[in-house]
Formats: structure tokens, sequence, C-alpha cells
């Protein structure tokens, strides 16, 4: 029996999903028996957690800032600048001025951190667990929760670009506030857009690579270190969830790639909607559906894509 310390909370709601778990033994691999063990690969926004970062974008005359929602970017990114409401509005890539700042580490000053000001990653997280719901915790919250409980190795792949110790701040708080019994077993961590990791880990040297080609490398780099850390055994499986399609659909093929590589290890995709998600097993040409499930309640264990 494992026991779990439960630390300070704000928001007493949040006390249920660690109820739960309060006494549930630790589980084992499913392949644990062989040697094999589950690799859990994380998305993080909209996957694991919703937060409300903007994504600004500006008037192509007078240069005024439009700040867009996660969820309003995803609908909209590919006519902005051409057609429908935001036809008059630009994107611009520069990291500290530009339309994604707020996805990346900013200098901070020695004023800065006087006054406590944070990455906008750790205060926008703080931001959401002020929130007297479950309402930020995302379609794969339930696996991410698993995952870090089980001690299954774990990567956070994300489109941020922040530096690797913004991530595992942020996600520390998590722990601080007894949402998680304690910090992932972490594998790797792949804030995809950060310079520094695009050229020095994802053979990126020119910047010019997409979030979902960088996502794919990243993908490569876990799996490679996984065999490193944990051997070479047939009976690994690993598994990534992501809600945006592009990102899942390159994902897929990156797995395919792998599967080829190690035909005998196993290799799932999970896309998650923001009520239900598809998991599929990956094959090493073709694809094959593996569940399909409904997410009815954040706290409904029974519905954890897991492999
Ligand atoms: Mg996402």
């Amino acid at each position: 029996m494992v026991k779990i310390r439960l630390s300070r909370k704000r928001v007493p709601n949040n006390q249920a999903q660690m109820e739960l778990s309060l006494y549930r033994p630790q589980e084992n691999d499913r392949n644990h028996h062989l040697g094999g063990r589950s690799f859990y690969f994380f998305d993080f926004d909209d996957n694991v957690a919703y937060l409300t970062t903007p994504i600004v974008i500006f008037n192509k005359e007078t240069g005024a800032e439009r700040t867009l929602s996660s969820g309003e970017w995803a609908r909209y990114h590919s006519n902005i600048g051409k057609s429908g409401p935001f036809s008059n509005y630009t994107v611009d890539y520069n990291d500290e001025t530009g339309s994604f700042r707020y996805f990346r580490d900013q200098q901070l000053s020695f004023i800065d951190k006087v006054v406590r000001r944070k990455q906008t990653f750790l205060s926008d997280i703080e931001k959401a667990l002020m929130q007297a719901d479950y309402s930020w915790k995302a379609p794969s919250w339930n696996c991410f929760f698993h995952a870090t409980y089980n001690k299954r190795p774990t990567s956070v792949i994300t489109a941020r670009g922040h530096q690797k110790e913004t991530i595992r701040e942020g996600i520390d708080l998590l722990v601080r506030d007894g949402h998680l019994p304690h910090q992932p077993n972490y594998l790797s961590i792949f804030p995809v857009t950060n310079p520094q990791v695009r050229v020095s880990e994802l053979n990126d040297p020119n910047l010019k690579a997409g979030v979902a080609d960088l996502k794919r490398e990243a993908i490569n780099q876990s799996v490679e270190e996984a065999l490193k850390l944990y051997g070479n055994n047939p009976h690994h499986r690993f598994g990534m969830s992501d809600d945006d399609p592009k990102n899942v659909e390159l994902i897929t093929e990156e797995m395919k790639v792998l599967k080829r590589k190690y035909p005998q290890m196993s290799f799932f995709v999970i896309q998650t909607f923001e009520d239900s998600y598809v998991k599929t097993e990956v094959l090493e040409t073709k694809t094959r559906n593996s569940s399909k499930a409904k997410i009815e309640s954040s706290l409904d264990n029974n519905q954890l894509a897991l492999f």
C-alpha cells in the first residue's frame, strides 16, 4: 500500500482526486513480468491542462494587438491574414515581442524578481489552480496522473519554448497543491520551440522546422533515450497523447518509422478531444483502431487511455 502525503491545498474540492488514490496500490507496467516498461509521452496544453496563456496577433495597419485563446487559435490560425474575422491581422514569430511571447521565458530583471514576477507558464498554472473546480484538467489529465502515480517513465513534449526547468517548476506546482502525489518519473522534457533545444537537440540549426516536425524528432529522441536508460526490451510500450490533429498525423508517421525499427515493441497514439479520445495502435505501414471512449468525468479512472 502506498500512502500519499496530502500537501496544502487551497480548494477543498480538489481533495477528491487524491482521496480516490490514497490507498490504491501502485500497479506494475503492463509488460512488467517480461521486463518491458510503458512509456508515456504527453503534449501539455489542452491535453494535460487548460491554461489561459494568450496568443497575440497584430493588426496589419495599426499594429494594434489582439489576443486569442488557444481554442480560438486552433480554430482560426490557418486563415489569419487571409480570410474570416482575422483577415486583417498577422502573426509575428519574434520570441520576445511576437505572437507566442507568453509561451517563452522572458528575461526577468532584478526588480521583477524582487516583486516575485514569474514566468507566464508558472503564473498561468497558479491562476488555473485558483479555480474552484476541475475545469483546468484536460482530457489526458487522468492518464498523466496514472503515469505519475505509478512512476511510469514520462516525457513532456510541448510546443512551448520555455526553459525545461520552467516546465518542471510548473508541474511542481501541481504536486505542491496535491493534484499529483510526487513529480513524474521524467524521461525527457522537450519544449520544442525553445531555440537552444531546437539547435542542440532537435537537429534544427536554422530554426526552420514547424512544431509538428519538432515534436516528431522529440519523440524519436525520447524513444532512443528510453532504450538507453531502460534497455532494449521487445516488450516496451510507447504512447503519445496530443489534441492537435496536425501533430497527431506527424506523430503517427514517426511512430511508424519507430515500429519498423523496433517491430516487436508496441506504439500507440492517443488523440484527445474535449470529451473523448481515440487510441490507435501504430503498425509498420498502417494503424489499427485500439479504443475510443467518451471521457465522462475527470474522476472516472475507468476511462483512461492506458497502454
Ligand atoms: Mg495541445
